[in-house]
């Protein structure tokens, strides 16, 4: 997923902690009827048709488990789905399968993508003051993805810990030939809070940036805390990078435990860790991006997208990252050919491959799509778990929200109220669409225990509720139709590709 945050008190009041904010929501089962007119307003019957429409698809979508089959099917039966792996490929079968068997026709877009592996990964603290003769302690750690590799025999050194870049800079007189350790918290009120999404962002950059930054400084390895919130000492893994020109320096996520030990060891003196990751970067290889398009009957040619990402790390199921998101849109368009709806545009559903190590799913669509991005009328991806629906998130024109409404009003039986503007575009895959100026959305889902198991080993069916996968299929389904139906597009977010 990527960053985003949401208002602390829509989202309280969305989850119905407290009811003195002065956000409207309507108790569960005693909404008002969705497109209901208020008393002496003039009935528009196209409006009520279209909300008598959305109730349909969600009354159907809350009585139908077909989504949750098939995270269950892409959990239990192939499991990691790591960009590259037989995994990987396990998933566009299976998915293409479930897609024709229920009558939808599917295209398969090749995208090329890393293929890189795990290998043996060893921590040992092998010495450190008042340490007895003869103990070695071994920490919890998983290789972050595209990490190089380090010497076969491992590398031994001394540790600088630092909590946080800064930190580093200062002290960077004593990084030359150590393992730079970044201790840096998650910040575990901002995501009880609702804004999980910032909390993440603020320790991500030192997974992702933090090699080539001790390595501009001399370290010879960088050891990096966590980004989660659970206190089971399990390392979370995820994507890095390295920058041109800099020395490739091999790279790990602690669990966040052991990055506390390590600190506490530091500040007494001299540390030594021996540290083996054999990971392996092999050839590219050839994947594929699943869409399956449901005709619009009056402008076949324009598309709203909805959609979630394939692809998984490797240490789980990938039951929340993104499984509960590619399911439910998977869902969503099926909940919409059961019942026969055509909206005036085209649904399309996209299983992006890759977006865990480098997007080349979202790339490869959109250079597939470059001449006929003004036919895009709007992106919705769902990339934030398998939390209660809360609302939505738009990056709109802020003068579009209110052309939202309506479907927010179809969406109060289901406990989301909260319609969200975003800054920045709603999901990693639709990013290069909302750049070209397509606007995009996703479902607002409690996030507040997503990164306690995201990239974790803990990433696994049983953290999911069926009933959320179902409100969720629910919102994905209406939003996608209720876009696609629209008279009026959402405007453009830039001039530049204006829907003629
Ligand atoms: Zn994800």
């Amino acid at each position: 997923m990527k960053n985003s945050s949401i208002r602390f008190a829509a989202f309280l009041s969305a989850l119905g902690l407290t009811t003195s904010l002065g956000f409207a929501q309507a108790p569960p089962g005693r909404a008002a009827a969705p497109g209901a007119a208020a008393p002496g307003a003039a009935s528009d019957p196209a409006a009520d048709a279209l909300a008598a429409t959305l109730a349909r698809i969600r009354d159907a979508a809350m009585k139908d488990d077909w989504a949750y089959q098939r995270l269950a099917d892409l959990c239990d039966k192939i499991g990691p789905r790591l960009s590259g792996s037989a995994g990987a490929e396990a998933a566009v079968a299976q998915v293409t399968a479930a897609l024709r068997d229920a009558g939808l026709s599917v295209t398969l877009q090749p995208t090329q993508v890393p293929h890189w592996v795990r290998g043996e990964e060893l921590a040992d603290i092998i010495d450190y003051p008042g340490r007895p003769a003869g103990i070695i302690q071994h920490m919890h750690l998983t290789t972050l993805g595209g990490s190089v590799a380090t010497p076969p025999a491992g590398l031994t050194a001394e540790v600088l810990v630092v909590h946080s870049f800064d930190e580093l800079k200062a002290r960077a007189d004593q990084a030359r030939g150590k393992i730079v350790v970044y201790d840096v918290p998650y910040n575990e009120e901002l995501a009880v809070n609702g804004h999980a999404g910032t909390a993440y962002g603020q320790g991500v950059q030192y997974r992702f940036a933090g090699a080539s930054a001790a390595a501009r400084v001399g370290g010879v390895a960088a050891l990096v805390r966590t980004v989660g919130g659970a206190d089971y000492r399990l390392p979370h893994t995820g994507a890095m990078g390295y920058q041109d020109g800099v020395a490739k320096i091999p790279t790990a996520a602690l669990s966040a435990e052991d990055a506390m030990w390590l600190t506490r060891l530091a500040a007494q003196g001299t540390v030594k860790v021996h540290l083996k990751l054999s990971p392996q970067t092999l050839p590219d290889v050839e994947s594929h991006n699943v869409i399956a398009d449901w005709p619009g009957r009056e402008k076949p040619d324009e598309v709203v997208i909805v959609s979630g990402h394939l692809d998984s790390w490797d240490l789980a199921q990938g039951a929340i990252d993104d499984g509960a998101g590619v399911s439910s849109a998977m869902g969503a368009i099926e909940v919409l050919k059961s019942l026969g709806l055509h909206a005036r545009r085209t649904v399309r559903f996209v299983a992006w491959m890759d977006e865990e190590h480098g997007g080349s799913g979202s790339k490869a669509y959109f250079k597939a799509n470059a001449a006929s991005l003004n036919l895009h009328a709007a992106a919705i991806e769902s990339d934030e778990g398998a939390g209660r629906p809360l609302g939505i998130s738009a990056h709109v024109l802020p003068e579009s929200l209110q052309d939202l409404k309506p479907l927010i009003t179809a969406l109060q039986p289901l406990g989301a109220t909260v319609l969200e503007h975003s800054d920045v575009g709603t999901g990693a895959d639709v990013d290069p669409l909302d750049e070209a100026g397509i606007p995009t959305l996703s479902p607002l889902v409690d996030t507040r225990k997503y990164f306690d198991y995201h990239h974790s080993p803990a990433d696994t069916l049983d953290k999911i509720r069926p009933d959320d996968i179902k409100a969720q299929v629910a919102v994905l389904a209406m939003m996608a139709y209720y876009l696609a139906e629209r008279t009026q597009l959402l405007p453009r977010l830039t001039v530049s590709t204006q829907l003629h």
